[in-house]
């Protein structure tokens, strides 16, 4: 049995599939990430194959057959393009390496809507609002490891439990988390913060407005996930589109 479902999505990837079609990944409001095909897509002439590009927010209609791998699309309307994020290098990196995070971390299938909710918000930031791309991008991927289940709040040392404020370093190990410079020097240091770094990543994860931060401080805290990513989901080799792009 199959039904005729209507939903909103962000496209994540496109490639050919055999001489005529085209193969894409959705990251949907109502089903998570699902995979489809556009018959006829690779077709010059094709309307849903124009429409349904990567990066686009669309809505989209496909008939929904479960245990299928592939859903056929039906029909689709473009919400946005972001046209401001394709003209701006800095923009387009940052927003590719969203879809990235989805395409790569998100379970297919599996529903959240506020991880959708809060994709759609910040493509929509980064194409309308002059904030810079790499502070949201930065802002992004904390909600992102927040719906992932993983938290980096912290504020005293997981080992003796000393709060934060006096020490000038806070190491990081991947077993044990955040400790204070007394308990991480007998420890392996997966990644070292200072004070001011530390204070950076406290202050986004708190979703404060008004953090002080360098761009090389928001590049750390880029590497520092990408870290902690790896080392939990070891199938995550990193992210491509901001060192290449
Ligand atoms: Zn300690």
């Amino acid at each position: 049995m199959s039904n005729l479902q209507k939903t909103r999505a962000i496209v994540l990837s496109k490639l050919n599939f055999g001489d005529t079609s085209k193969i894409v990944t959705l990251y949907t409001e109502d089903y998570g990430k699902e995979t489809c095909i556009i018959k006829g897509g690779r077709s010059a002439k094709s309307k849903i194959g124009g429409i349904i590009d990567v990066m686009n927010h669309i809505e989209v209609v496909f008939y929904k057959k479960e245990n299928r791998e592939m859903q056929l699309i039906s029909q689709s309307d473009l919400i946005s393009h972001y046209p401001h994020i394709k003209e701006n290098l800095d923009s387009l990196k940052y927003a590719a390496s969203v879809l990235e995070l989805l395409y790569s971390l998100t379970i297919a299938n599996e529903v959240n809507k506020k991880l959708y909710k809060g994709s759609v918000k910040i493509l929509d930031m980064m194409n309308d609002s002059s904030d810079n791309p790499q502070l949201l991008f930065v802002k992004y991927f904390l909600f992102f490891l927040d719906e992932l289940g993983y938290s980096l709040k912290e504020y005293n040392c997981k080992k003796c439990s000393k709060d934060f404020s006096e020490s000038e370093v806070i190491y990081y190990n991947h077993e044990r988390g955040f400790l204070c410079p007394d308990c991480g020097k007998n420890e392996i240091v997966n990644y070292e913060f200072s004070k001011e770094l530390f204070n950076l990543l406290i202050c986004l994860s708190a979703k404060q407005n008004q953090c002080t931060y360098s761009f090389e401080n928001l590049k750390k805290l880029i590497l520092f996930f990408e870290k902690f990513l790896k080392y939990h989901v070891p199938e995550f080799k990193g992210l491509k589109s901001i060192y290449t792009l």
